[in-house]
């Protein structure tokens, strides 16, 4: 193993669950770009699309980027991925396009997957903090529930309400878990957590990998849906979301702490426009009227993307984003620049094909 090296406030080696996902490649590129020791875990390092582009996240890194296999429904697997390291970032959980049949196909990898992380945590013994992705819908799971709130960090979704889809529940049952295994960790153990609550992430695209973020865009500029859906949604940059994991990790005020991460509150059809007007020129023409309600109930009857958005429809959720701000100092970016960028960047990336008049970001 290298030499030990200090970044920042005793970080030796940081181990970043599921690296080759949406956000845990940003994470690891700017780990990586502040010159911190990185090891990802990855489910196969056979599958060339997800690891041929972590080898070039920072060409430039003081140290190399390392790979090892891990599989949060395996847990002996963590215990050899952890060895050495002090600081742990779990990304990793699913994030299904589509509600499943059986819900314990999402929570099971998500509660068990992170208690596995945990305790092979708490067996290495070198670990100082936890930084864990959650969710705001372990905030606030249930739409527009309480439209007069402002969810905070104080909020919790209560699964028990019917309307709490497999997603949300395993966001907020792996949450739980997680700050009661490290509440209840015995003295000699003790290991800090933090824990990050994005909203709906966006942004550009470093993995090789096809993600529920990528098929909202994907849907819009190849117009797969002739309207969008009347949803509102708390949207954040990824690269915001990849520092404030840093921060988390790093800063003394974040451990023992959850933080929402939104940057303000988008309708499917501002997005929409965003991207019709920078590529409608480009060959592209993505939907800007709203569906009616009955029509999106119709569809919903075969498409079970549709299913999923449907209880959203028409109800606004807002989230305080002080702690994002003030703890983590985050100042969020533009989010029309995000949309656009998180377009150019699901054509450049193959996930939508370039048409004749397609001109490529502006250099
Ligand atoms: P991705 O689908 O890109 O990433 C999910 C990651 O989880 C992948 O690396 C995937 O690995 C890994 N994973 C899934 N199942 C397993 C398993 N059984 N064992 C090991 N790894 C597994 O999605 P995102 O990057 O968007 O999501 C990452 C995290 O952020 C998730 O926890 C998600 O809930 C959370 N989040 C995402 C938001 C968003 O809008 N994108 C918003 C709020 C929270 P593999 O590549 O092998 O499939």
């Amino acid at each position: 193993m290298a030499a030990a090296q200090t970044v920042g406030q005793g970080v030796n080696l940081v181990l970043v669950t599921g690296a080759s996902g949406f956000i845990a490649a940003h994470v690891t590129q700017q780990l990586l770009r502040a010159g911190y020791r990185v090891r990802g875990t990855v489910r196969s390092l056979q599958n060339k699309d997800k690891v041929a582009p972590l080898r070039n996240l920072c060409p430039d890194a003081e140290h190399e980027l390392e790979l090892v296999e891990a599989d949060l429904l395996k847990p002996d697997t963590w215990k050899t991925a952890l060895e050495g390291c002090t600081h742990v970032i779990h990304v990793a959980s699913p994030f299904p396009l589509a509600i499943p049949n059986d819900e314990n196909e999402v929570i099971k990898p998500a509660v068990e997957g992170t208690t596995s992380v945990l305790k092979a945590c708490r067996e290495v013994g070198t670990v100082k903090r936890v930084v864990l992705t959650s969710s705001v819908f372990a905030i606030s799971g249930e739409f527009g529930q309480n439209p007069n709130h402002i969810y905070n960090e104080n909020d919790w979704t209560d699964t028990s309400l019917p309307s709490v889809d497999a997603y949300a529940k395993s966001k907020t049952l792996a949450e739980k878990a997680a700050w009661e295994f490290v509440n209840n960790l015995p003295e000699g153990q003790k290991f800090e957590l933090a824990v990050i609550n994005p909203g709906f992430v966006m942004g550009p695209i470093l993995s090789g990998s096809f993600c529920t973020s990528i098929e909202i865009l994907k849907t819009l500029l190849l117009k797969e849906m002739p309207a969008v859906p009347g949803v509102n949604i708390s949207c954040v940059d990824v690269r915001d979301v990849a520092a404030a994991h840093i921060m988390a990790m790093t800063s003394s005020e974040a451990a023992g702490n959850r933080h929402v991460l939104v940057a303000g509150n988008l309708w499917m059809k501002d997005i929409a426009v965003f991207l019709q007007k920078e590529f409608k020129s480009q060959g592209y023409n993505p939907p800007t009227l709203t569906f009616p309600k009955f029509g999106l109930r119709i569809l919903s009857l075969f498409d079970s993307k549709v299913k999923i958005m449907l209880p959203a429809i028409g109800k606004v959720t807002r989230f305080d984003n002080t702690r994002m701000t003030q703890i983590l100092q985050i100042q969020p970016r533009k989010l029309e620049d995000t949309v656009v960028e998180m377009g150019y960047s699901t054509i450049e990336g193959g996930f939508v094909k370039k048409t004749a008049k397609y001109r490529g970001p502006k250099k």
